[in-house]
C-alpha cells in the first residue's frame, strides 16, 4: 500500500493521477491530507482519502495501523517562502513536526522506503551554475530551511532504522494536466498570476525587480512540468524498491528563463498583452536557479518530457477553462 500526505495539493493531486494512469491500483494508494490548501476533487474518486493532519501523531498512526503501508510519498508542507518569513514558527512546527511524526510511524510499523518533496530553495543563493547536488545546503528563508533540515533528519532515519529515501529537490513546478492546475489561495507564482492578467482586467502583474545582472535584467527560472515532476516520484519509488542507496537529486530541466521571457511566451500562446510592470525586488529572490539534473538522469533515468511552451500551453489551457469572471 503507497501512503501519500499532501496528494490533494497540486503536485500530489498529479501525481496521483499519474500514477493510476501507469497502472497503479487505485485500491493500493492513500492519500493523508488536512484540506488546508488541498483540493478533495482533485483526488480520483477511486483513492481513499483520509482528512488528517500530520502534526497530530495519533491521526498518522492511525492510518498506519489500520493499513500494511509498504510506502510513502511525502509532500504535505506549508510552502509559501514570503509567508516563512513573517511565521516561520508555523512552518518549523508544523512542517518538521509532520514529518518526524510520519517518519516515527514508519518506523513504528516497518515501512522502509519514502519520497520526500524537497526544495531548490535548500541551496539559498547558489556559488555555482547549474546547480548540483553537491552544492553548499544554506537556504535563505525558514521555508527552505524546513526542507533542509527535514533532509537531515531523513539521513538519521536511514542511519538508525534503514528507512531508506529519495529526497527530490524540485525546482519551479508548473503547468498543468488531469484537468488540474496551479491554484493556490493566496497565489504568489509567477505564471498563474500572469495568466490572470488574460483573464481579469482589473489585475495588473508585478514583476518584482528588472534590474538583476542577467540577460535581459529580470530573475532566471528553472520551470519542470509537474507532470514530469510526477514521472520522477514513479520513478524514485522503482529506485527505492531495488535497494539502491538514499539520495538527494534536483528535478529540473537545465533551461533558464527570466520572468520576461515567461511573459513573452504567455502573450504568444495566449495571443493577449500580459499586462505588467516592474516593481521593487522581491525580498529573497535569488537572481538565477538553474538546475543540474544528471544525478537524476543517470539514478532514475529521468528528464524533463515537456518544455515550457507546453507548459505555459497547458497552463493556458487550463486557466481559460477555469475561469468564472
Ligand atoms: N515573480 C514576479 N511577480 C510575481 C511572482 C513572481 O516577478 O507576482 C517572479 C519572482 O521574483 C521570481 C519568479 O517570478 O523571479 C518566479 O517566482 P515564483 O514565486 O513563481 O517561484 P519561486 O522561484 O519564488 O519559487
Amino acid at each position: 500500500m503507497l501512503l501519500i500526505t499532501g496528494g490533494a495539493g497540486y503536485i500530489g493531486s498529479h501525481t496521483v493521477h499519474y500514477l493510476i494512469n501507469l497502472g497503479y491500483n487505485p485500491n493500493d494508494i492513500i492519500v493523508f491530507d488536512n484540506l488546508q490548501y488541498g483540493h478533495p476533487e482533485n483526488v480520483p474518486a477511486t483513492v481513499t482519502l483520509i482528512r488528517g493532519d500530520l502534526t497530530n501523531r495519533a491521526e498518522i498512526e492511525e492510518v498506519f495501523s489500520a493499513n500494511a503501508i509498504d510506502e510513502v510519498i511525502h509532500f504535505a508542507a506549508y510552502a509559501y517562502v514570503g509567508e516563512s518569513m513573517t511565521n516561520p514558527y508555523k512552518y518549523f512546527s508544523s512542517n518538521i513536526t509532520g514529518g518526524l511524526n510520519l517518519l516515527e510511524a514508519m518506523k513504528d510499523y516497518g515501512c522502509k522506503r519514502i519520497v520526500f518533496s524537497s526544495s531548490c530553495s535548500v541551496y539559498g543563493i547558489p556559488k555555482k551554475l547549474p546547480i548540483t547536488e553537491d552544492e553548499e545546503i544554506n537556504p535563505i528563508n525558514p521555508y527552505g530551511e524546513t526542507k533542509a533540515i527535514l533532509e537531515k533528519i531523513l539521513r538519521w532515519y536511514d542511519n538508525i532504522f534503514g528507512i531508506k529515501y529519495v529526497s527530490l529537490r524540485y525546482f519551479n513546478a508548473s503547468g498543468a494536466g488531469f484537468d488540474i492546475g496551479e491554484s493556490h489561495d493566496p497565489e504568489t507564482h509567477l505564471i498563474p498570476l500572469a495568466m490572470r492578467t488574460l483573464f481579469d482586467s482589473r489585475y495588473k502583474l508585478q514583476v518584482f525587480g528588472g534590474d538583476y545582472h542577467t540577460r535581459d535584467g529580470f530573475c532566471i527560472r528553472d520551470y519542470v512540468h509537474v507532470l514530469d515532476l510526477a514521472d520522477a516520484h514513479f520513478r524514485a519509488l522503482n529506485y527505492l524498491r531495488t535497494g539502491d542507496q538514499s539520495i538527494a537529486l534536483n528535478l529540473g530541466s537545465e533551461q533558464g528563463i527570466s520572468v520576461r521571457e515567461i511573459i513573452g511566451i504567455i502573450e504568444q500562446v495566449s495571443g493577449k498583452p500580459v499586462r505588467f510592470e516592474v516593481t521593487e525586488r522581491r525580498m529573497g529572490d535569488p537572481q538565477e536557479l538553474v538546475a543540474s539534473s544528471i544525478l537524476a538522469a543517470d539514478c532514475l533515468g529521468w528528464k524533463p518530457q515537456r518544455d515550457i511552451y507546453e507548459i505555459i500551453k497547458s497552463a493556458y489551457q487550463w486557466h481559460k477553462s477555469t475561469y468564472r469572471g
